[in-house]
């Protein structure tokens, strides 16, 4: 008989990566995936501890699932991710859930498939909390369930402590996959139909440092340029004090790479921006965005922003405001801060109080969402590719994107995802854009 598992993933793009990896060792193991715990013989939790509240949120889940473990006594029930490199928590984890089978760190979920054998074998619980240093494996096939898009890790871990975020703490310093392992499988990709890439790091300039043999981020975008076939390449995320004009230039000249940076800026005031140990100046951040548009006039530019950070005062949220009319972004992820235990801005006295930081996300979020209005209005009458990602069963169409990012829905006949469409923009739904299609990938 089959046997069945169920992944449930929390936290950002690498982790849903992760997951795709640990996927890929339970198919190569013979697990087919299924949709409800119940039908499971391995439930996977892959935690995230940057998101809010993380710890209560998984801690919430793993405890809903004490009455089935009760029933089903050959299920095994597996922790993973970053959260499990955190402070105390695997100890935490076993003596609260004594029903966790396997408690396993995010430096050694390669061997995630060695592990349930072990545990398969055990009655013993199994904890593996491995060393952040230990060298990337690149023998795990993950198995994808994003096509037409593609993420492929180039690097893991960060270098740089920003002052609100627990990743170096959990995730370790950068070290970089080689030029050749992350070109052949980005060549890979786009033989096996992938329309999409998006290359992943924590700070994807900094790619290629750590291996001292000249590899950089912006030779890897070039390299990529040499891969024929038509695909889309995106990359996330960059780090403003280390982006530079090579890269720039490397992305103006390759014919895959989407005109579109995000550069998370995180606050428009230099003494928020000093707090947060980022680095660079809103002065700063202001030349980067500057020379962007000077190799690329049209280039589209998200970005990542904090309000309510500690000591935040309304003349430093004035500044925010005001750097997001001037610089005029096509898209911002804006997020109330909330400390994360283990972090310098978690100890940091003045924290914001709530309602404060609430009005600060309501105006914020007015403030963007209304430049996204009117600049939807733009596109109407116009003719953008689209690449077609997936069909919206509530709206009752096929959803896409242009090479800017920006959302568009289309109603079809056939099955066009994984296609790229021409279509023409009739009306707007607030950020999304609704049109017809002039023409499919085939027929162009
Ligand atoms: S660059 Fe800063 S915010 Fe981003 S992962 Fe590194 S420490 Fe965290």
């Amino acid at each position: 008989m089959s046997k069945n598992y169920i992944i449930y993933t929390y936290g950002c793009q690498m982790n849903v990566h992760e997951s795709e990896k640990i996927a890929g060792i339970l198919s190569s193991k013979g697990y087919t995936k299924c949709d409800k715990s119940e039908d499971a013989d391995v439930i996977v939790y892959n935690t995230c501890c940057v998101r809010e509240n993380a710890e209560q949120h998984a801690f919430g889940n793993i405890g809903m699932i004490k009455k089935l473990k009760k029933q089903k006594k050959d299920l095994i029930v597996a922790v993973c991710g970053c959260m499990t490199q955190q402070g105390n928590f695997a100890e935490k984890l076993s003596s609260m859930f004594p029903y966790v089978d396997i408690i396993i760190g995010t430096f050694n979920m390669d061997k995630f498939g060695e592990i349930l054998d072990k545990k398969l074998n055990s009655k013993k619980r199994i904890v593996e909390i491995l060393d952040k240093n230990r060298p990337i494996c690149e023998s795990v096939k993950p198995l994808r369930s994003s096509y037409p898009n593609a993420w492929v890790n180039i690097m893991y871990g960060c270098n740089n402590f920003c002052s609100y975020c627990i990743v170096p703490y959990v995730r370790g310093r950068e070290r970089s996959r080689t030029l050749d392992n992350v070109l052949n499988e980005v060549k890979s990709l786009v033989e096996s139909g992938y329309k999409e890439i998006t290359l992943l790091g924590q700070n994807v300039n900094s790619y290629g440092k750590d291996l001292g043999d000249g590899t950089s981020f912006a030779k890897l975008i070039d390299e990529i340029a040499k891969i024929e076939g038509k695909f889309r390449l995106r990359f996330m995320s960059n780090h403003p004090k280390d982006i530079t004009e090579d890269v720039v230039k490397a992305i103006a000249n390759n014919q895959h790479a989407c005109k579109s940076i995000h550069l998370p800026v995180q606050s428009g005031s230099t003494r928020i921006l000093s707090l947060m140990n980022r680095k660079y100046t809103r002065e700063q951040y202001l030349s980067e965005v500057k020379m962007i548009r000077s190799i690329i006039p049209d280039c589209a530019l998200t970005t990542d922003i904090i309000v309510g950070f500690p000591t935040e005062t309304e003349e430093d949220f004035l500044d925010t405001m005001s750097l997001v009319e001037t610089v005029g972004y096509d898209g911002a992820f804006t997020f109330v801060y909330s400390p994360r235990e283990g972090t310098k801005a978690a100890e940091m006295e003045d924290q914001i109080p709530a309602e404060v930081k609430k009005d600060r996300i309501m105006r914020l979020v007015d403030l963007q969402n209304e430049r996204n209005r009117v600049d939807s209005l733009k596109y109407v009458g116009k003719t953008i590719e689209v690449l077609i990602e997936d069909y919206d069963q509530k709206k009752n169409a096929y959803m896409g994107r242009d090479e800017r990012g920006r959302m568009a829905y289309v109603e079809f006949t056939k099955n066009i995802v994984g296609k790229f469409v021409q279509v023409q923009i009739t009306s707007t739904g607030g950020m999304s854009l609704l049109g017809k299609v002039v023409k499919v990938e085939e027929e162009m």
